[in-house]
């Protein structure tokens, strides 16, 4: 049975006080709980990283950044290598955001570097892929993940990307309020565990965690993670209120 997962992305939110009590609500909330049916995991700015290593002393929610350096170590102002992130005790980074991709031009081959180091450091790697609007609406969207995986990602091999979860983010639906309908994502879940496949086996692609991300709530979650091929999501707006965060790992 593949691993089910919900990762909140706290993006570039919360001073480092503000983040630690964050980190120490969500702890609490799971301490004297069974463990929950999805792995819980919170990726927070770089600077938490160290603290809430200390505060999730008991296991039950891991912990990760929102990227990392495509380079190992060296004369590179400002960055933050994936050895530094391994370092902190995190186990996990989310590479190839569409915040990232946007914002910073991160391309597929770049990303792919930061992918390799990751994973040589030890670390999972969740990497994200989807369409813009007007490739969705221009039906490429297919094309456009399918690109996004076969030049970022695929040139790992069948041991490596079994440290991989994939999160589908249409990138319509990030931080919009928009969702994918259920069927939305299940096509397009089924669709890469397909290239996965294609690519790795289908024993592979059978173990792979596909995540959805993009507006998810916890009115809408629990008939998203339904779908036979979503395995649950990659949060952004709602993993930053313990209430709506926990609803949704409840949801799985
Ligand atoms: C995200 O940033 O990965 C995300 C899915 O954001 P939101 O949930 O706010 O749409």
């Amino acid at each position: 049975m593949r691993k089910k997962i919900v990762a909140g992305n706290w993006k570039m939110n919360m001073t480092l006080d503000d983040g630690l009590a964050f980190a120490e609500s969500i702890e609490k909330y799971y301490k004297d709980k069974p463990s929950p049916a999805a792995e819980v995991i919170i990726c927070t700015p770089f600077i938490h990283l160290a603290g809430v290593a200390v505060l999730l002393k008991n296991g039950k929610v891991k912990f990760g950044a929102q990227n990392c350096a495509s380079e190992a170590s060296g004369a590179y102002t400002g960055e933050v290598s994936a050895a530094m992130i391994k370092s902190t005790g995190a186990q996990y980074v989310i590479i190839g955001h569409s915040e990232r991709r946007t914002y910073y031009h991160e391309d597929d081959s770049l990303l792919n570097c930061k992918t390799r180091l990751a994973l040589d450091n030890g670390l999972k790697v969740i990497f994200c892929c989807g369409e813009i609007k007007e490739e969705r609406e221009a039906l490429k969207h297919h094309e456009v993940v399918r690109k996004q995986l076969h030049e970022g990602l695929f040139s790992l091999s069948a041991d490596e990307i079994k440290n991989i979860v994939i999160a589908y983010e249409p990138v319509w639906a990030i931080g919009t309020g928009l969702t994918a309908t259920p069927d939305q994502a299940q096509e397009m879940h089924n669709f890469i565990r397909k290239l996965t496949e294609e690519k790795y086996g289908s024993n592979v692609a059978d173990d792979l965690t596909i995540l959805y991300g993009g507006s998810c709530k916890p009115s809408n979650a629990a008939e998203i993670f339904s779908k036979p091929d979503v395995d649950g999501g990659l949060i952004g707006g709602a993993s930053l209120k313990l209430e709506d965060f926990t609803a949704i790992v409840e949801a799985v």
